[in-house]
């Protein structure tokens, strides 16, 4: 499951460069998530590295894209294909 950012976003840029799929971008005054390429960082670490770094909590799982690990890995493979 890709994740989002809310709308407590506070802008701040952490969050973009601790992303291994550079799934992250600035937004409108939010930043975003492109969920083609979030992996929830399956493949490279074991939990997702924005939520880990962000200091207000404001990431979520985007219920939109359900997807199990085996998709994710998937993904992942597309991702360096394409790289
Ligand atoms: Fe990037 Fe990982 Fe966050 Fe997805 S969970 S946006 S892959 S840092
Ligand atoms: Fe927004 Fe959190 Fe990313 Fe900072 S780390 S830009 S507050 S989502």
């Amino acid at each position: 499951m890709a994740l989002k950012i809310n709308d407590l976003c506070v802008d701040c840029d952490i969050c973009e460069g601790a992303c291994p799929n550079d799934a992250i971008s600035s937004g409108n005054g939010l930043y975003v998530i492109d969920p083609a390429r979030c992996t929830e960082c399956v493949g490279h670490f074991d939990d997702p590295q924005c939520v880990a770094v962000c200091p207000v909590e404001c990431i979520d799982p985007d219920e939109r894209y359900p997807e199990t690990r085996e998709q994710l890995l998937a993904k992942l493979e597309g991702l360096r294909k394409h790289a």
